[in-house]
């Protein structure tokens, strides 16, 4: 009650940040020090002298922190999905800094490397059967990606048509009812098998779209017969690095211009919302749209953002942690 309370006075939002291990081979690091909440960055200044800078979030995650230990900090606010609220859990960083790792894993798939999003349902599943003389879930989920503003359904063929999106509802979208955690991975083998469909080796389209599995829970109480609806979206974001406008033309500045426009309308939602401001600007996205039913109010949102530590990567490793403060 008490943790609730809490809660409520900082609003719905946590951010927390990850760092993953640095690239073999490569020892420079601008990651100076990391405690439970706070990060501490090198960064020189531009006489050379050493400075740094430090940030404050819900939670820190060093490179050793296990997937195991990143899901059982998130573990709670998944399980509020089954007591009927709106879950969204974002992950935002660089290409490269470990959001697929953090959201499904990595490549080479084992036991402890899943990542949250089968966690999360293998979870939903077992607490559900927990519940089943009480409550009776049907659980369901869909997958789709935005590219360019436009949105594509993993679990089928066809393009979306724009005309049918509204809130999180996206009728013409696959619907497909779940019921173990094999399901689930023979879904998200298909989503992933349609979503490379549409990239070429020299172009890898997941780093530039973004991409989100919806959960959606509806239970019914066995003695009163009341029905509650809980949803959960697991977006894994495009890149959020900048590129140069003077080295990009044509279809990978237009790709670029698409994802910078949504990756700040999703900032400008969540710090307008952190801070209780009467206007929300929803409008300004495809991804704010779609998720616009699940964002505020009584929803719950939790952004993951990740930090590649080598020392190369200090500007974009300063840009996300901006972002992340903004939210925050
Ligand atoms: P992104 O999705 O942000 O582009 P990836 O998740 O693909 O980045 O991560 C890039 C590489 O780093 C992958 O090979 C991934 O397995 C590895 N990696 C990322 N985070 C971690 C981590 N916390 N521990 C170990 N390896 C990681
Ligand atoms: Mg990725």
């Amino acid at each position: 009650k008490l943790y609730n309370q809490v809660q409520d006075l900082k609003g719905n939002i946590r951010v927390y940040c990850r760092v993953r291990p640095l690239v073999p081979g490569h020892s420079n690091t601008s990651v100076d020090h990391i405690d439970e909440r706070t990060i501490s960055i090198l960064t020189h200044s531009k006489y050379g002298k050493e400075a740094k800078k430090s940030f404050t979030f819900n939670k820190i995650f060093g490179p050793s922190v296990t997937q195991a230990e990143v899901f059982s900090d998130t573990q709670p606010l998944i399980r509020s999905v089954l007591d009927g609220y709106n879950v969204c859990i974002f992950a935002y960083g660089q290409t490269g800094s470990g959001k697929t790792h953090t959201m499904t894993g990595p490549k080479e798939l084992t036991e402890e490397g899943l990542g949250v999003n089968y966690r999360a349902l293998a979870d939903l599943f077992h607490l559900s059967k927990e519940r089943k003389e009480t409550i009776s879930y049907e659980i369901s989920v869909q997958m789709l990606e935005i590219y360019n503003e436009q949105v594509k359904d993993l679990l089928s063929a066809d393009e979306i048509r724009n005309s049918s999106q509204n809130g999180i509802n996206v009728p013409d979208a696959n619907l497909v009812r779940v019921s173990s955690p094999s399901d689930v991975i023979n879904l998200m083998d298909l989503g992933h098998k349609n979503r490379s469909v549409c990239s070429t080796a020299l172009n890898d389209r997941s780093s530039r779209s973004h991409s989100c599995l919806t959960v959606h829970v509806q239970g019914k109480d066995l003695t009163s017969g009341n029905i509650l609806r809980g949803s959960m979206h697991l977006v894994d974001l495009a890149g959020s690095e900048r590129v140069d406008k003077s080295e990009v033309t044509g279809d990978r500045l237009k790709e670029a211009q698409h994802i910078n426009k949504s990756l700040s309308a999703l900032g400008d939602v969540i710090s307008s919302l952190a801070s209780r401001s009467s206007h929300v600007p929803y409008r300004n996205s495809k991804l704010t749209q779609l998720l616009q039913d699940s964002l505020g109010g009584q929803a719950k949102t939790l952004m993951f953002v990740h930090i590649a530590p080598e020392y190369e990567a200090l500007g974009e490793t300063l840009s996300t942690l901006k972002f992340a403060e903004r939210v925050a």
